[in-house]
């Protein structure tokens, strides 16, 4: 089905499901039931935003819920406001504080985020409980007031029923689109590979920013819509435990796709109903089925329906066209650079000239500081000290993104590709990169079609990166580098576990890229591979420069042979 068949089908199917909960007699208790789930499925749209596509833990969707709520349950009673400004100051509130769960993220990752969201729940439940004056305290707020719109009856719990469907088919239908949009991409790069995402160009701190504050929006749309449909809210209703519940709900409908928040959402609110037949071991059944589920489908139950769809590119693609402007001069200078961990000295005082156009290559024993260098150049550590200038630029210090924006590319020694994500969409990321001049997917498309294409691997475009053969996941990440229009290309270790023949065409491509004018700097344990392609070698031992120049001379210094006296060249991941 094309996308725009999908979202006819879509549409219609949302048309009618509205158009039943209007018409049929549906009864007063399932009303009420369904009013819970669709408020609650809404919310957890938020978390397969910030979760499911962004890989980030939250624990306080139910406070962002509260804020909704009590945006509109205050806003209708003490403020007098009419139901949509009451909504639109909670949203405002909850996406606000959103954000600054989000800010801690700059710090903060993991278990010590999930401890932040948690704290956050707590006080959160804290100030509902106790200011009183405000929030009436435990007791809560009654009358609550729903919409006015002429000519439609929101007070009929089955018209405010369909309202809130309808609105929760649009979320989900927006939430859905996201995932394959520029930003929905972004946010699982930064998901599957943070690190590599930063390199492609993504500023990964503002995508996770943005990932908390939808999350946080529709967690108090999910609130406000509840406020409305039950006109009574007291705080133990977004307390830690129904965050807890957000959190299960995503988790065992599928977090990966929109529809898996409805899925978990109906089955966590309708569970205990159909299990009401079990009186006393109702509560031991309910948590052994959702402990089942989440065991035996970790990806949910809608993973079970969910296929990665192997794309084929329609027409033949064209070759990549690698305009890089013929220059001479140095393209990239480094002057005393070093990168020191504690009394690890990893770069210790390294001066380096590329020159425009040429392959350059970087060797030294295992340890040496060759992958540290490339982590400095490319951003993902700040140098301890000296300077680092591209085209003339001071670019020593800057994040990772920005650098890529400036032509840095790279790959990685230990392979980072956006594992969960087709060929193709691993580099229409590093196609879409700030400065890479492309700014609409069709291009961003084509782009990365033909870089896939320069590599030998347009074939295999549409085919999760993960289920890829190692070699070709190599190739797939010098495509992505290649597509974001790198000035300079960092390869480290780029022919680590390949066999011959892809050694072999490994330094054929190399020999391509040379042939455009690319501009090179590649680390590489395999001196005969590096005799093929390197116009100049630097040497690096202990993270100091012991010789450059020429193959031929570098390959003859004495000090280069005593470094690698008794070594053997091995492939092993930094
Ligand atoms: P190479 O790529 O030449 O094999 P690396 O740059 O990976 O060498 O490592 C150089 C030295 O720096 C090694 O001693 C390594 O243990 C150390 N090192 C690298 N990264 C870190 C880090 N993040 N923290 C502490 N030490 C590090
Ligand atoms: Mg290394």
């Amino acid at each position: 089905m094309s996308p725009r068949a999908r979202t006819l089908v879509y549409v219609v199917a949302a048309a009618l499901a509205v158009a039943l909960v209007l018409a049929l007699p549906l009864g007063e208790y399932l009303v009420k039931l369904l009013l819970q789930a669709a408020s609650y499925a809404i919310a957890v749209l938020g978390l397969t935003v910030l979760l499911g596509y962004t890989g980030q833990i939250s624990l306080a969707q139910a406070a962002f819920f509260g804020l909704g709520a009590y945006g509109v349950a205050l806003g209708t009673t003490t403020l007098g406001l009419g139901f949509l400004a009451a909504l639109i100051l909670g949203l405002v509130v909850a996406t606000l504080f959103g954000i600054a769960l989000g800010s801690s993220t700059l710090k903060l990752g993991g278990h010590y985020l999930a401890m932040v969201t948690i704290s956050f729940q707590q006080i959160l439940t804290l100030v509902l409980t106790n200011w009183i004056s405000v929030t009436g305290g435990p007791d809560g707020i009654r009358n609550i007031a729903r919409p006015h719109l002429p000519g439609i009856d929101f007070e009929n719990n089955q018209v405010y029923l369909a309202a809130c469907l309808a609105l929760l088919f649009a979320v989900g239908g927006l939430v859905a689109l996201l995932k394959s949009r520029r930003l929905g991409l972004a946010m699982q790069a930064v998901r599957d590979n943070e690190l590599a995402a930063g390199v492609v160009g993504i500023n990964t701190f503002r995508v996770k920013i943005i990932a908390f504050a939808l999350s946080a929006l529709l967690g108090g749309l999910g609130g406000g819509m509840f406020a409305g449909a039950f006109r009574y809210i007291s705080p133990d209703q977004f307390a830690f435990d129904d965050s807890v519940v957000l959190l299960t709900m995503v988790l065992l409908g599928g977090v990966e796709a929109a529809i898996g928040a409805a899925i978990g959402a109906g089955l966590l609110i309708l569970l205990p109903e159909w299990l009401r037949f079990l009186k006393q071991f109702y509560l031991a059944v309910y948590g052994a089925a959702v402990i089942l589920i989440m065991v035996f489908l970790p990806a949910g139950i809608w993973g079970l329906f969910s296929r990665h769809r192997v794309w084929k590119p329609a027409a033949p693609i064209g070759p990549l066209e690698l305009d890089i402007e013929a220059a001479a001069g140095t393209l990239l200078s480094v002057r005393g650079l070093a990168k020191h961990f504690g009394g690890v000295r990893a770069v210790d005082g390294v001066d380096l000239d590329i020159a425009q156009g040429s392959v350059h290559a970087l060797i030294g024993p295992n340890g040496s500081g060759k992958t540290t260098l490339l982590n400095v150049l490319s951003g993902i550590y700040r140098p301890t000290a000296g300077s680092i200038t591209l085209n003339a630029r001071a670019v020593a210090g800057l994040a990772p993104h920005v650098l890529a924006a400036a032509g840095i590319g790279r790959t990685f020694q230990n392979i980072r590709l956006f594992h969960s994500l087709s060929a193709l969409d691993n580099v229409i990321i590093g196609a879409e990169r700030p400065g890479s001049g492309i700014a609409h997917r069709a291009a961003a498309t084509a782009r990365a079609l033909a870089a896939l294409g320069f590599v030998g691997m347009a074939e295999r475009a549409g085919e999760l990166a993960a289920s890829l053969p190692y070699g070709h996941q190599r190739l797939v990440e010098i495509a992505r580098a290649l597509a974001g229009h790198p000035v300079l290309l960092l390869l480290d270790e780029p022919a680590a576990g390949l066999n011959l023949t892809e050694k072999q065409e490994l330094v054929e491509l190399l020999k391509r890229l040379r042939g455009h004018g690319l501009t090179i700097l590649l680390i590489e344990h395999d001196m005969d591979l590096v005799e093929q392609v390197a116009d100049r070698i630097t040497v690096l031992n202990f993270g100091r420069h012991i010789a450059d120049g020429s193959p031929a001379e570098v390959l003859r210094h004495p000090e280069v042979i005593a470094a690698y006296l008794g070594e053997v060249p091995s492939h092993e991941a930094a």
